[in-house]
């Protein structure tokens, strides 16, 4: 009984913790939005067999006033907590298209932009209005525009799932299934949705070339996309070797660090250039 009793208290004294320190995450993930701390970063995609870029993902970023980098894994899910991740979301989403609408101008044609979408936003009953804002603001085509969203929203609420995936196509933005294969979604009901593109998760992507695993999960995904008639990207391509193993399975595009990491827009425009 004693034991049981200390065990509960050592419990409650945790949750305590970390209730607070999610407090004072939210307060001071707040403050950085308001002081201009956040930004935005891009990370190049490739068609694996010309290394030439195709387009880049959106990656936000807080650097705190102590020069501090805390990564998005910790904060995204407290402002999908807090609420803020419909005005961050936004915010983002924003940037992207500017940033995508310089491109295009400075004559990268049919460069790609990927953004996230969180659960919280997908489902927020502003979200559509807010993609056709950011659209009509900055001029950008919108098939040009890529929405990555997860195989776990896909999961949550399939009608109301198909209805506003229905709508984004109206508006004529491509969609992708990020971190492909680590949710359980159904194939069958896969296949029904209108999406565009599966991204390969890093996890498998790091496997491909270990003599003991097998590379089959990442095989089956491009088949699938195959099938399907569906774009394939791999993430989180580290090697030559990989991007040489999902060539060889039948996936053209990639991105990671082996291609380069996530980068400041000035840095992008320069690893553009140098591409040329
Ligand atoms: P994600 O969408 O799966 O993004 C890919 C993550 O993999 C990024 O981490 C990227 O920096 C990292 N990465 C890219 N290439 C490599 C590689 O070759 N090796 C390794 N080890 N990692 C690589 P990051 O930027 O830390 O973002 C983590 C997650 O935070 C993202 O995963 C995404 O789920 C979320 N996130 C980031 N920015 C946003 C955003 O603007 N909105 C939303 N909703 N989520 C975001
Ligand atoms: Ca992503
Ligand atoms: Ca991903
Ligand atoms: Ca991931």
């Amino acid at each position: 009984k004693k034991q049981q009793r200390t065990g509960y208290v050592y419990f409650t004294n945790n949750m305590g913790v970390e209730i607070r320190e999610r407090v004072r995450l939210m307060r001071a993930l707040n403050s950085a939005f308001q002081k201009n701390h956040l930004f935005v970063v891009y990370q190049p995609q490739v068609e694996i067999s010309s290394a030439k870029a195709i387009g880049a993902e959106a990656l936000l970023r807080w650097k705190t006033a102590e020069g501090k980098y805390i990564p998005p894994d910790q904060f995204i899910p407290i402002a999908e907590y807090s609420g803020l991740i419909i005005e961050l979301g936004d915010w983002v989403l924003r940037n992207a298209c500017f940033e995508l609408k310089t491109l295009l101008k400075k004559g990268y044609d049919d460069f790609k932009m990927s953004v996230n979408v969180s659960q919280a936003q997908f489902l927020h009953p502003e979200f559509l209005n807010s993609v056709r804002r950011a659209i009509s603001d900055t001029g950008v085509p919108p098939h040009l525009l890529d929405l990555e969203i997860t195989e776990s929203m896909a999961m949550e609420d399939p009608i109301f799932l198909m209805e506003t995936l229905h709508q984004l196509k109206k508006i004529g933005v491509k969609i992708s299934i990020d971190d492909f294969g680590t949710g359980f979604s159904s194939l069958s009901y896969l296949q029904k949705l209108p999406i565009d593109q599966l991204k390969i998760d890093r996890s498998f992507v790091n496997q491909i070339v270990d003599a003991n695993s097998s590379a089959s999960i990442p095989k089956m995904i491009i088949q699938l996309c195959q099938s399907l008639g569906l774009s394939v990207i791999a993430e989180g391509v580290e090697e030559l070797k990989q991007a040489e193993a999902l060539v060889s399975f039948g996936c053209s595009y990639a991105q990671g660090y082996y291609y380069s990491k996530p980068l400041e827009t000035l840095m992008l425009h320069e690893w553009l250039g140098q591409r040329l």
